[in-house]
């Protein structure tokens, strides 16, 4: 049987970029840029000299030992000199850097001098706790400045940080925190979520117990509830306290271009999180140049990016990619429709956020409420809309460009993933748009869709994403595990390519859509089928907000489709409406797609992040085990 997988939605709607994005636009020709790119370290090289490197590299890119590649050989570097120090002899010094904003309405503002000050300070006292170059720091933290600060501080005298999400239970942060024998886990008291304050420092109290790496627990007061310090497991301390007296200056540490920066595990969505490790330089070249290039960042900006520190997309686009380039980076903490489904529109118009960044989960829940709340606020100020995490299906998509960009703000659907550190498939601000497409590889990015052989396959057929030459911000490896590394990546597909896991399909005019998981493809009669264009099928129906679909077996088809749908308000699954979605997705998709089952849920399974864990509904459909379920959401 044939490896492709068959393309069933077609959307062929176009959107050109309007004059005003092309005019201001730092990369005004897309084509050019993307020849450019073609001569892969030439261009990665050129974009390095953008960073204030203590000693030039010798090589830009090793493939000596493959896959363990390496990039900038011997250059000497500082993520947080570049970061933060650099700026605060320029223009930006008193620029915002943090704008804190919570879902209280409490709002706090930290200048690129204040956060010189308060990382050196938080820098010393690390130093002070007995913290070393190399050795590794636990962050269970809130959206809030202070985590942003200790994860520079770290990088400052470069300690990796290990950050876990602070929503994950303490089974999950137990096992995280001793895979990477972290010597120091920093905390605070509590974080707010919809009203409550979850208090974290109860569940780093009861995870300490078993972490026998930890020496000292550094805790935050954030939100004012009461704490009580204990020495049972090894020293509690304030962070007010640690930081109190410290010096506000500290001298960087010169890290090799190729030491580590960080270890962060993935979402879980298809198994269990890998620890994958990021080094210094390449990660800083690979994050910034993506974060100026792909939001097109000027002086002016404010760069919002809704993600959690906890998660890839934290990193490099709220903590690195921005504060690399010397924008303001929003810090939010909180809900995206608590106290009410307007609360991230209000945020946009009361601090005229410019460049807005979210993930597909999120807009199809607000999409729910309609455009009743968009329509209250001013978005006037937006120019750049992002979304990364799932693909977008084609009606969220325009949903989005709406509603909340008003047909003036392009949308970059960006490709990436935990592993990548950077995006890696998206357009610019200038390109050409089609709903639900990712679009081309970056500059200086080369990807394909194959079969498992390694051959492309035609426009119009899907495979197998890979990524056919290295790229600076890639992991270098899994913590712990080159094993599981190199078979995970570099095995499965002849060619020495690297395995995304994801399958698309090209276009002709070479645009590629994703179309799902390798782990979720569907089997209908001969026919591999992405979860992808099923669920935008029916996403496209009015009465269907969210669907997740995975395959049941069928004595004849081999597989057929169950579809686990949350219906919009005032819908319900009769049989006139599972006789209608079966017409709609059928005249969508045409024949392959045949449905065996629809049940109406009020929730699907998915991450902490908001990503749909089709496994889960796999396991319980048939019975098996759930798996690693570290990361799914209550
Ligand atoms: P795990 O690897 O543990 O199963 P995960 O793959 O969800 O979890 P992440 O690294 O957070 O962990 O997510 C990367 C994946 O998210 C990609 O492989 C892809 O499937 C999906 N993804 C990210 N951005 C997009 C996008 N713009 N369009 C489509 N899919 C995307
Ligand atoms: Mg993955």
């Amino acid at each position: 049987m044939s490896e492709d997988t068959t393309v069933l939605l077609e959307e062929k709607r176009v959107f050109k970029p309007n004059y005003k994005i092309v005019e201001e636009a730092h990369i005004k020709n897309w084509e050019a840029e993307l020849e450019k790119g073609k001569n892969i370290e030439k261009y990665w090289a050129e974009k390095a000299k953008e960073l204030e490197w203590f000693q030039k590299w010798d090589k830009v890119l090793d493939g000596s030992n493959k896959p363990f590649y390496k990039w900038f050989t011997n250059g000497k570097i500082n993520m947080t000199y570049n970061a933060v120090d650099r700026w605060i002899h320029t223009s930006k010094r008193n620029q915002v850097a943090i704008l804190y904003v919570n879902e209280r309405g409490d709002e706090e503002k930290l200048t690129y001098y204040e956060l010189y000050r308060q990382v050196n300070k938080m820098a010393n006292a690390l130093k002070s706790l007995g913290i070393k170059k190399g050795d590794v720091v636990a962050l269970y933290m809130p959206m809030c400045p202070e985590a942003v600060i200790t994860m520079l501080a770290c990088a400052k005298i470069g300690a990796p940080h290990t950050v876990i999400y602070s929503g994950l239970s303490v089974g999950a942060l137990v096992e995280r925190v001793n895979d990477a024998k972290a010597k120091i886990i920093v905390t605070a008291d509590g974080t707010y979520r919809r009203g409550k304050v979850i208090e974290l420092k109860k569940i780093v109290d009861e995870a300490v117990l078993r972490c026998p790496t930890v020496q000292t627990t550094v805790i935050l007061e954030h939100t004012g509830i009461p704490i009580e310090l204990s020495d049972i497991s090894g020293k509690e301390v304030l962070f007010d306290s640690i930081i109190e007296g410290e010096d506000d200056k500290c001298e960087p540490e010169i890290m090799d271009a190729e030491d580590p920066l960080f270890i962060l595990y993935t979402s879980g969505t298809t198994g269990k999180p890998k620890g994958v490790v990021h080094t210094t330089g390449g990660y800083m070249v690979g994050t910034s140049t993506t974060t100026k290039m792909v939001f097109d960042i000027h002086d002016d900006d404010i760069f919002w990016c809704t993600a959690d520190i906890g998660w890839i997309t934290g990193h490099s686009y709220i903590v690195y990619g921005p504060l690399l380039v010397g924008t303001t980076t929003v810090v939010y903490e909180g809900a995206p429709d608590y106290p009410d489904p307007g609360v991230w529109w209000r945020i946009i118009e009361e601090h005229g956020i410019t460049k807005f960044y979210t993930a597909p989960t999120a807009i199809r829940h607000l999409m729910r409420f309609g455009d009743k709340y968009p329509r209250l606020y001013d978005l006037s100020s937006l120019k750049i809309l992002g979304s990364v995490g799932e693909p977008i299906n084609p009606e969220a998509w325009i949903w989005y460009y709406k509603n909340i960009g008003r047909e003036r703000c392009p949308i970059m659907d960006t490709w990436w993933q935990t592993e990548t550190g950077m995006h890696l498939v998206s357009p610019l601000p200038v390109t050409p748009l089609k709903p639900g497409s990712v679009t081309k590889p970056l500059p200086g990015i080369e990807a394909e869709v194959v079969d498992k052989d390694g051959k492309p396959v035609p426009p119009g057929k899907g495979g197998h994403l890979v990524i056919k030459t290295p790229w600076p911000a890639m992991l270098r490896t899994l913590y712990k595990d080159e094993k599981r590394y190199i078979e995970t990546y570099w095995e499965n597909i002849p060619g020495g390519v690297y395995t995304t896991g994801d399958m698309a399909h090209m276009d002709e005019d070479g645009y590629i859509w994703i179309q799902g998981r390798s782990d979720d493809v569907l089997n209908i009669a001969g026919h591999r089928v992405g979860t992808a264009e099923v669920e935008s099928a029916f996403v496209s129906h009015p009465a269907v907000a969210e669907a997740a679909v995975i395959g049941k077996s069928d004595p004849i088809k081999g597989e057929v489709i169950k579809a686990f749908l949350i219906l919009k308000e005032g819908y319900n699954l009769n049989t006139a409406l599972i006789g209608d979605l079966k017409k709609h997705v059928r005249h969508e998709l045409g024949p392959v797609a045949v449905i065996g089952e629809m049940v109406q849920v009020d929730k699907l399974p998915k991450t902490r992040s908001g990503k749909i864990m089709r496994r889960i509904l796999r396991a319980k459909e048939e019975g098996l085990e759930l798996g690693d379920t570290s990361t799914l959401e209550e």
